[in-house]
């Protein structure tokens, strides 16, 4: 369906993958989102839940007859959040097209790392050896990249997009180590907000608050329970100052942004369905529409009615990422 925007949860486990029988109702697979905003299919991070999401995807693209092309967004290179992308079926996809942003010290940063984990010594194909044609760029704290139908490109806080298209701002938060990138999504009025791996403050983190003010969704890391957090929890070492959040720190952000709904996300990987639900509860006390995320969860939303230039002045910047660049292989 083009005409709305849609999010799925393919990976929704923080560290490491945690299959097995007491992780079947939420799932065990690491961090991965499929946005589709009016058609366009949005990915944040590559967690070994974009290795089911990459099937579905190619199936698609080859049963609608249609090419096949995407954005993907890291919101930092730890290794949850990129272990899945060597198993990426698109990327192995000859004609895919793929556009990838993430973190950087310098704008090749993000390929380095990318390069790097799939060095010989540690896989067997290398980045080039994935056919599709690909852009890696490196993204900075308050750009906004703008997708419409001349490609993805970057714009200022103040740029302009015809209706339909989507743009995808951009926070980078220092309350995880080595920093994290937050990503906002917006089409026709619709707003998601992306923020895993992050740690809250005392009195709520405020900026994140500010940025993610207003959204229709927002997703939070919510790794620990409130003793786990704490040192209480036996068997477990106190966790503050690892940049994940309780359940509750994640509620009193959704409070203080005054979002419409929350999703808690990065789960433990120690913790069993139970302990999830638990969670959500600890959640729900303080901000009621909280949920706990699962794989194979969707949630959809339909343009807000009239929302067609929302946020945006007139003038359209030159791009950096500019459309040229959009078929070169690397
Ligand atoms: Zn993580
Ligand atoms: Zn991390």
């Amino acid at each position: 369906m083009k005409d709305e925007l849609k999010i799925k949860f393919w990976g929704v486990r923080g560290s490491h993958p945690a299959p097995g029988p007491g992780t079947v109702k939420y799932g065990g697979n690491t961090a991965c989102v499929e946005i589709t905003a009016g058609g366009r299919t949005i990915i944040l991070d590559a967690g070994t839940g974009v290795i089911p999401l990459g099937r579905e995807l190619t199936r698609r693209a080859v049963q609608e007859k249609r090419p096949l092309e995407l954005t993907l967004l890291f919101s930092h290179l730890h290794h949850d959040h990129t272990q899945g992308f060597p198993f990426f079926a698109p990327a192995y996809f000859p004609g895919a097209r793929l556009h990838i942003f993430g973190p950087g010290g310098t704008p090749e940063t993000l390929r380095q790392v990318l390069e790097r984990n799939q060095a010989a010594e540690t896989f067997p194909l290398s980045l080039r050896d994935m056919p599709a044609a690909k852009t890696i760029e490196s993204v900075r704290d308050s750009q906004v990249l703008v997708w419409d139908d001349e490609g993805i490109w970057a714009g200022e806080p103040e740029s302009s997009v015809g209706p339909g298209a989507a743009a995808i701002r951009i926070y980078k938060s220092h309350a995880h180590p080595g920093g994290v990138y937050v990503y906002r999504i917006e089409w026709r009025g619709r707003s998601v907000v992306y923020a895993t791996d992050t740690e809250g403050y005392i009195g709520t983190d405020r900026k994140l608050a500010a940025f993610a003010r207003g959204a229709d969704l927002l997703i939070h890391d919510a790794q620990y329970s409130e003793d786990h957090y704490r040192g209480q929890l036996a068997g477990f070492p106190s966790t503050q100052g690892y940049g994940h959040s309780t359940a509750t720190m994640a509620a009193e952000l959704a409070a203080a942004a005054e979002v419409k709904r929350l999703i808690l996300f990065h789960h433990d990987p120690a913790y069993t369905d139970d302990r999830v639900a638990a969670q959500e509860s600890a959640a729900q006390a303080v901000f009621p529409s909280s949920r706990a995320a699962c794989e194979g969860m969707e949630i959809k939303f339909q343009p807000e009615v009239g929302a067609l230039f929302r946020n945006f002045s007139i003038a359209k910047p030159k791009p950096d990422f500019d459309k040229r660049r959009d078929g070169s292989k690397i």
